[in-house]
């Protein structure tokens, strides 16, 4: 399939996690249209076809009320990217726009109001089966020269972030896998950061990866350099599971590992966080119990985060689906997610939000908390995203133009999109919602809420209170309610569906 060349352009705007997926698809639409060329007229159809379909599902269905709400309050759950796309594309250069967010004093607590950095390292030298995130193939020449142009970019935007007096309380160098980076470059990185960014004296600063390929040399390199935080995607500790879904490392060395890495972040205070999918392929609930357990009880990590596998169309998993063995459905997942919690709760973890769970104080998973609830956050690297006062903001995700536009002393935005007056109480709701409660009082016109919430309520997904508290059954649910609260902050005083 050709692409032309403005064609390209409009993808490299594209944000990084769901580029694959777009081309994917328009591809696939190209192919049943007959045609052989995309260009950017083909892609704003599709783009428009996408918007009215969104639109036409706003119409949620209010959930069941039934005997068993984990199970059947609703039919299926609803996006992951809770109103992120909402919102028109500012015109002009998108760079301009950002500085002109920066110069404007934060609404809330001006100077003092927290921000977040964002650091995208778009690489990764495996594919696992679930994975849509979008990364390039890990060649060593290109990451050292983006690593180079990061730490330009880094050294670039410094002086417009401290112009604005705010400090920056986390920072997280996400992807692909960060750890794929090699000592030097991830030393260079984190000092660029500690050095020329505004931080907060307890700032969190996070790397994200794999422990495959991240040895002694680089845990030291980064922990001195200043990190303290890692965060790890384990996703199961049966071996054979892993390995079917691309992992390469055996439980043992799992264990060892993330051992290893405690004992290495022990005197500098660092935590060791890691993830665990339920509803993988093959995955019993006894399995299931037995990956949390593992980490309970033979690792000395800090903090667990248990999610539910999100089988995304542009993944290699979902195209292989039905040669693997079976995956859970949504109601044996609402299972998997009631016996996890459960077993967290016996092993004495603190819930820190529906998904994250911290063993002892070092665990503060600040970043991903306050991502939910909307706080600034500054973007750095191709394909990151980030938004800061009233605009959000994606970078350009081609790596080559990337660093093209960053040696020539730019910005590298190549969209800018106003976030509506709506989205700020709707990042708090969100917010709110993730660590199981909400509170209406801190809307504009809370009484407009109280309907819904009563059927939420009957439907036995929340107890109404001063805040309201999610049931178990709310929590699995939750991205449904999230996208309902923020249907209903776009348009409080609508009175359809969730009335
Ligand atoms: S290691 Fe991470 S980025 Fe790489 S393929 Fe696996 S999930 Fe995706």
């Amino acid at each position: 399939m050709k692409w032309t060349e403005e064609a390209e352009r409009m993808m490299g705007k594209a944000p990084g996690f769901v580029r694959r997926m777009i081309r994917k698809k328009a591809e696939t639409e190209a192919k049943a249209q007959k045609l052989d060329i995309i260009d950017a007229a083909f892609l704003n159809a599709l783009h428009e076809k996408g918007k009215s379909k969104d639109h036409a599902a706003r119409g949620f269905p209010v959930p069941k009320e039934t005997n068993d709400p984990l199970h059947d309050a609703f039919d299926k759950k609803f996006g992951i990217h809770v109103g992120m796309f909402d919102g028109e594309e500012l015109s002009g250069d998108p760079a301009d726009h950002f500085f002109q967010a920066l110069e404007k004093p934060a609404e809330r607590a001006g100077a003092s109001e927290p921000a977040m950095a964002y650091i995208h390292i778009p690489f990764c030298c495996t594919r696992c089966l679930f994975c849509g995130f979008y990364s390039e193939a890990t060649e060593p020449e290109a990451i050292l020269s983006y690593t180079d142009a990061l730490a330009l970019e880094i050294r670039q935007t410094a002086d417009a972030v401290r112009s604005t007096g705010r400090k920056l309380h986390a920072v997280y160098f996400g992807g692909g896998t960060p750890t794929d980076l090699s000592a030097d470059e991830l030393s260079l990185l984190v000092k660029t950061v500690r050095r020329e960014l505004p931080l907060s004296d307890d700032c969190e600063i996070t790397i994200e990866g794999r422990l495959y390929n991240f040895d002694d040399t680089k845990v030291e390199a980064v922990l001195a350099a200043g990190a303290n935080r890692f965060s790890f995607g384990v996703q199961s500790f049966d071996t054979e599971i892993r390995q079917k879904m691309g992992r390469k490392l055996s439980r043992e060395e799992v264990i060892d590992r993330l051992n290893r890495i405690a004992e290495l972040a022990e005197p500098y205070r660092a935590a060791v966080v890691i993830d665990l999918i339920y509803g993988l392929p093959g995955q019993t609930e006894t399995e299931w119990i037995d990956s949390i357990d593992c980490a309970a009880n033979e690792t000395k990590i800090h903090g667990l985060d248990l999610y539910q596998i999100n089988l995304i169309p542009s993944t290699p998993l979902f195209q292989q689906k039905d040669t693997l063995p079976p995956m859970a459905d949504l109601r044996e997942q609402g299972t998997l997610f009631s016996k996890g919690r459960k077993r967290m709760i016996e092993h004495g973890f603190d819930r820190l939000s529906i998904a994250h769970w911290g063993r002892d104080d070092r665990e503060r998973n600040r970043y991903n908390l306050w991502n939910k609830r909307g706080i600034d956050c500054l973007a750095l690297g191709a394909g990151a995203g980030g938004r800061w006062g009233n605009v959000r903001f994606f970078q350009q995700s081609d790596v080559k133009l990337y660093k093209q536009i960053v040696s020539k002393g730019r910005k590298p935005i190549a969209s800018a999109t106003e976030i509506p007056t709506f989205g700020k109480s709707t990042a708090t709701m969100i917010g709110q919602l993730e660590q199981q409660q909400l509170d209406i009082q801190t809307l504009e016109n809370p009484e407009a809420y109280r309907p819904m919430l009563e059927q939420w309520e009957k439907a036995g997904l929340i107890e109404i209170g001063e805040p309201c508290c999610l049931t178990e059954a709310g929590e699995f649910w939750v991205v449904n309610l999230q996208q309902l609260i923020s249907e209903k902050t776009q348009n409080p005083s609508q009175t359809t569906n969730n009335k």
